[in-house]
């Protein structure tokens, strides 16, 4: 962000609105580089217009009153600096400044009103606000203002938004009268306005939620309805720029939200910056979907267009599909730096569940640290092809023009990367590649270019670690589209180079599109969301293609053919069959993406014996074989093997049934317990008794209407 030096460089501003606030001027740094404000230059006529519009902002209502102010004469300054005062006002947001609250706890109201002469009656309670700003009437040319604004937002030192509907701990004048909200009903109404569901039925839902607590009443809903708007209207004007510059505006989004990171460290000379961002949310389903389980990473997103990588860790969820756990922001790959984030992760994840572990860890990078996740994670690390295969379909689709061509090329990758376990030379097969693909200068070009030099490394990682499934590749390639559609889809190209709006992006949309697939998955509440959501991994829409919709070349076993659903007239050509490396001609797969109609025809080849099988299963009989061939005589050592290979069969004979089940929301509805309101409850109980007894609709509503009238009579009486 530039640094303005000099006051004449800045415009003054004025905007056409009657009133207008601090989100209506631009603001510009001005001082030098080591002390400088966020300022704008206004009429001075128009200051009290600016200070009304600030009073009114939507998501922070308040006033401002005068917390300290000084004057000069006209004349009294013989030298002076361009922008001295010649009335000084600093302006405090009422609900502050005193009374900061501790890592967010609720803050006590004030009882008595305060004896205060500053003119802006103040509130009641005090919530520590630090928002502030300061108006310089300038000596130099009184017809002019200069704001200085450096604490923009309505938060308190611990960076907890401290009032206004935003508030979860609001007390004072009003909050009484609010319905109770909690953090699960707040964030399923902020899931789907970011989703952009139509406010009705956003509200609509807001209410069935809160009605849960405290009944139906008109004022609850007219209230409800209220902060459904308001909260809209936060969501649509919220920004990710806290502060121009984006290292300053990280350091104060690090700051305002504690509880969601696990590592922070600021670049200097010395260290390269990292970010982990992990939410409470994503904490518990790391805990709970993690735990003798599997994670993945999705490594190195967004390494050429973003400023800094992404890397994310994953779980993979009752669905299998791949749900993000935990971020990671740094251009850092060092072993110990990867440490210093992992060990704060995991120790976060011991210190609420001491015995937690994973049973494997999947990664996606020839070139990432496997020692840091062996020694940290304490578990075997797998080898997942998705990110290899996706960058060559890619490459070989965007580079050849023919897509007999496409097919042959990918083929002869494939049977490179099938090498590993013939004791192929590399160096020869790469060579052969070369040479009868040699016509095909554009893909030769990006081969030289970003795989000679490493190829031979990533084949020797494949041949080292066990290889994972293609569901895991369809669900980890699943999250990473989601990703990009999600962060891609921005219009302002210039964000890509700020990390505070790479955060907001993931904290915000990307966070509660998760949250609230699972919340639909596990509750039934939203069917459309749920449906989206289950089919949004290529295994899944597999699934749904019968066995009568493929058609295998039965003779050299070369292709499949698998005919679509939706067009009987249209059929897919699957070249290659049963390998990861098959290529199809649909146009999903012709994004590089790895389709269903892949997945499907592979699950039919497995249980073919002439086709041959894929990399993932080679490498899992590999291990079986090693295992087999383990104990050389019929000694106790035999014994010990056969004890202990007969109780990892058992254990994974439960773990494939407990991941299982068809549906999540059948077995929690099975659950034994189930909550029901008081009001239901009562409501269940009596029209049960009543069906018992004789049908009397009168009688019963005659009691009913006794008994309030008694209570009516009893109220009057206190
Ligand atoms: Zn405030
Ligand atoms: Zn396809």
């Amino acid at each position: 962000m530039e640094i303005v030096e000099a006051l004449v460089d800045i415009p003054v501003q004025s905007p056409s609105t009657r009133d207008f606030s601090s989100d209506d001027l631009e603001w510009v740094k001005f001082g030098n580089a080591e002390h400088h404000d966020d300022v704008a230059l206004i009429p001075y006529a128009r200051v009290d217009e600016f200070i009304i519009g600030e009073c009114c902002k939507v998501e922070c209502p308040t006033r401002f009153h005068i917390e300290k102010g000084r004057k000069r004469s006209r004349g009294s300054l013989k030298e002076y600096k361009s922008d001295e005062y010649l009335e000084y006002r600093l302006y405090w947001c009422s609900f502050g400044p005193e009374n900061y609250g501790e890592g967010g706890s609720i803050l006590p109201s004030r009882r008595y009103r305060l004896n205060t002469r500053n003119r802006a009656a103040r509130p009641q309670s005090m919530r520590g606000c630090m928002c502030h700003f300061v108006v310089k009437r300038l000596y130099a040319d009184p017809s002019l203002a200069l704001i200085i604004y450096n604490n923009r937002h309505h938060v308190n030192k611990s960076g907890f938004v401290c009032h206004g509907p935003l508030d979860g701990d609001a007390i004072g004048p009003g909050a009484k009268k609010m319905a109770y909200i909690c953090d699960e009903i707040q964030q399923q109404t902020m899931s789907l306005i970011y989703l952009g569901i139509p406010e009705e039925n956003v509200l609509q839902k807001h209410i069935e939620g809160i009605q849960r607590y405290c009944g139906a009443d008109a004022k609850v809903n007219s209230l409800a309805s209220q902060y459904v708007q308001k909260l809209g209207a936060i969501i649509k004007r919220a920004t990710h720029e806290l502060d121009l510059d984006d290292q300053a505006s990280i350091r104060m989004w690090v700051e305002r939200n504690k509880k969601s990171i696990f590592f922070y460290r600021d670049s200097s000379e010395a260290d390269p910056f990292i970010l982990g961002i992990q939410t409470g949310w994503q904490l518990r389903q790391m805990i709970r979907f993690g735990h003798c389980s599997l994670m993945a990473a999705d490594s190195t997103f967004g390494i050429k267009r973003l400023k800094y990588p992404l890397c994310t860790l994953l779980v993979f969820d009752s669905r299998q599909h791949a749900l993000p756990v935990a971020w990671v922001i740094t251009r850092s790959f060092a072993k110990p730096d990867v440490c210093q984030w992992m060990k704060a992760l995991v120790d976060r994840v011991r210190a609420v569940d001491t015995g937690w572990k994973v049973n494997g860890f999947l990664i996606d990078d020839a070139a990432a640290e496997i020692d840091p996740l062996r020694d940290i994670f304490c578990c075997p690390v797998l080898f997942s092809l998705w990110r290899i295969r996706r960058s060559w379909l890619r490459n070989v689709i965007k580079k050849c023009s023919n897509i007999e061509v496409q097919r042959e090329i990918f083929n002869r990758l494939g049977k490179l990367v099938y090498g590993i376990w013939g004791g192929v030379n590399y160096a020869s097969a790469v060579e052969e590649l070369m040479q009868d693909f040699v016509d095909q200068k554009a893909f030769m070009q990006y081969f030289k270019g970003c795989w000679l030099p490493k190829i031979e490394m990533w084949l020797s990682v494949m041949q080292s670690l066990p290889l994972a499934s293609q569901e895991a590749s369809g669900a980890i390639e699943a999250y990473h589209l989601k990703l990009k559609c999600k962060l891609y889809d921005d219009s302002h190209l210039a964000a890509f180079q700020r990390v505070d709006w790479l955060v907001h992006k993931l904290t915000t949309e990307l966070h509660s599109s998760y949250w609230l697939d699972r919340c639909a998955d596990e509750t039934d509440s939203f069917q459309h969301i749920k449906e989206e959501y289950i089919a949004s991994t290529s295994w899944h829409r597999a699934l749904q293609i019968p066995d009568s919709a493929v058609l295998l070349d039965e003779k050299d076993c070369l292709f499949a053919k698998v005919q679509s659903m939706k067009d009987g007239n249209i059929t897919r050509f699957v070249s290659n069959p049963g390998s990861e490396f098959a290529f199809c001609d649909c146009s999903w797969s012709l994004q590089g993406n790895l389709c269903k109609h892949i997945i499907k025809v592979n699950m039919i080849c497995k249980s073919h014996n002439n086709y041959q099988t894929s990399m993932s299963f080679n490498s899992f009989r590999e291990l079986l074989t090693t295992l087999l061939t383990k104990p050389t005589d019929d000694s106790i050592e035999l014994d010990r093997a056969t004890a202990l290979t007969y109780q990892t069969l058992n254990q994974i004979q439960r773990l494939v049934e407990l991941n299982s089940p068809n549906n999540i929301s059948t077995v929690v509805n099975n659950l034994p317990l189930k909550w029901v309101s008081k009001k239901m409850r009562n409501f269940c109980r009596k029209r049960s008794s009543s069906s018992l007894a004789l049908p009397s609709g009168s009688k019963e509503s005659a009691r009913r209407n006794g008994k309030s009238r008694k209570r009516r009579r009893l109220s009057r009486l206190r």
